[in-house]
């Protein structure tokens, strides 16, 4: 019998044990592992009646729900490439991606359909809504379709990168990167049909769809669903959970609420954080009041998962931990790879990573090598002991009077000054130095001076790398995964110098 790749072993769980609970949603019934897969396959059933072939793209831009859990996995059944979309993203956007991705089937909000409909061509439109209705719901019948034939190299997921630079890229993702990189992480974070998994991240992102999802499925999990991240939730959900996924905002927003106690916690085994840097504060603090250490991991949509502290063994704050089994990775400098402790371009290979740009043979060639390295674009270093640190994205590296500044390092040092809760710091141009180093930071309270900044900085800094200018904000802008978006503030203050 033709297999599934992906979609097989993420069914196997449900095949021999259909009737375990697959999600626990606040005030509706809960859903089993065969309801899901029975579910997904009835949906594969619809797209297919719409006329979706195998390879083909089903473009997906709605609420989190499990009903998209499903859409997600009828996607892959029916021998699709599923592509989601932040909700965030405008008509204009979206039409973008429509007319590059040339989906043929198309899904959204039904509040959003007279919008959509104009933009889908010969595409077929289905709608759903948070609540799972929709004409995608009425559009299934009993009729449960039998996975496609798909083979590990087939492509099971596009997902466009944020486009911090340029236009997004939709990164092609096949059957193999998801299945391998999910089922290395489930044995390397030791998840089993025990966990009960706190899912509050969106799934429109590697982090929440496939992280978090794919486990989940695999190990037999169960998840505590939530549409979106609310801490009232969080809270309710831990003393039943064993472990949480997040991204660092997360943590800081339940680190402010009092309930947060090494009781509340006292049934978890694993606190997750990935998708943006944890502050060692916020690390410090969470054990503090829980008595856990955050495991941090470092990944990109590019590439899925690529580093992970250890599950045992030391949890290094500031650090995202050793290559995953199977995973390679470099740090390279202008003239090839670098000794331990020095920065350079993080480099990583493995079945982890992705199949190229879709569309993009030049972009797909100038950052992934023929030998099967990619260049993240992450600027890193290898501590003696092979733990790895973030220092940054290459673009946000500030050249300054031919001076290299690593943002980073800078951060780190003003948000250890008494009284600052987070800072970013960026390069704007400026009219003697080529860029000019910008410390934008966040105060915990009043007490903080400009005065106080501007002494450490100078203290503990080369010239060169002080701050020219300090500015206080109330907050740091931020995607929904919890990144700082250090383009936006490179705009609001490119004519600081000029
Ligand atoms: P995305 O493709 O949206 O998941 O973004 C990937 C980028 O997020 C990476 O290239 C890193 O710059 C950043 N990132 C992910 N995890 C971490 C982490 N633990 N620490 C620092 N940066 C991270």
């Amino acid at each position: 019998m033709s297999e599934n790749y992906l979609f097989d072993r993420l069914a196997a769980f449900a095949d021999v044990s259909p009737h375990k609970t697959f999600a626990l949603r606040p005030d509706m019934d809960a859903q089993s592992f065969g309801q899901t897969f029975h579910n997904a396959r009835r949906v594969a059933a619809a797209l297919l009646a719409a006329g979706l072939q195998a390879g083909d793209r089903v473009a997906v831009q709605v609420d989190k729900s499990l009903e998209a859990v499903e859409l997600y996995l009828g996607t892959v059944a029916a021998g699709g490439v599923f592509l989601p979309l932040n909700t965030a993203y405008t008509t204009a956007e979206l039409e973008y991606f429509l007319s590059d991705a040339s989906p043929s089937v198309v899904v959204c909000d039904p509040s959003r359909e007279g919008e959509v409909a104009p933009l889908v061509g010969a595409a077929h439109l289905f709608t759903l809504a948070a609540d799972g209705t929709g004409t995608l719901a009425n559009a299934l019948t009993e009729v449960a379709a039998e996975p496609a034939p798909r083979t590990a190299d087939d492509l099971a997921a596009i997902l466009y990168t944020s486009g911090t630079t340029g236009r997004s890229k939709g990164a092609m993702l096949s059957h193999d990167n998801l299945c391998s990189n999910s089922a290395t992480l489930q044995d390397y974070w030791q998840f089993t049909e025990q966990d009960v998994v706190i899912h509050a991240l969106p799934i429109f992102h590697t982090h929440g769809l496939f992280v978090a999802t794919n486990i989940a499925l695999l190990a037999g999990a169960t998840v505590h669903f939530h549409a979106k991240f609310s801490p009232d939730l969080v809270i309710d959900a831990m003393p039943t959970a064993t472990s949480l996924m997040g991204v660092p905002t997360f943590y800081t927003r339940l680190l402010d609420d009092a309930r947060l106690t090494p009781d509340l916690a006292k049934n978890m085994r694993l606190f997750i954080s990935g998708s943006a840097p944890l502050l060692v504060d916020t690390h410090e603090k969470w054990e503090q009041r829980t008595g856990h250490r955050i495991l941090e991991r470092y990944g990109m949509t590019e590439t899925n998962m690529n580093t992970s502290n250890p599950y045992d063994g030391e949890r290094r704050a500031g650090t995202v931990g050793f290559p995953l089994p199977g995973v390679e990775l470099r740090v390279m400098g202008a003239d090839g790879e670098l000794p331990l402790g020095e920065i350079g371009v993080l480099e990583v290979r493995g079945p982890n990573v992705f199949k190229g740009y879709w569309q993009l043979p030049e972009k797909t060639a100038e950052e992934l090598r023929l030998d099967g390295w990619f260049i993240t674009g992450d600027l890193g270093i290898i501590d003696e002991r092979g733990y790895v640190s973030i220092v940054g994205r290459g673009k946000d590296l500030i050249i300054t009077g031919g001076f290299n500044v690593y943002p980073k390092e800078i951060e780190a040092l003003i948000d250890d000054i008494e009284g600052v809760l987070e800072s970013a710091v960026i390069g704007v141009a400026h009219p003697d130095f080529g860029e000019g180093v910008v410390a934008v930071v966040v105060p915990e309270n009043d007490s903080l001076t400009l005065e106080d900044v501007k002494r450490v900085t100078a203290e503990k800094l080369a010239k060169f790398k002080q701050p020219k200018q300090i500015l206080f904000l109330p907050e740091l802008p931020r995607n929904t995964m919890g990144k700082v978006q250090k383009k936006a503030l490179r705009e609001a203050y490119a004519n600081l110098f000029t």
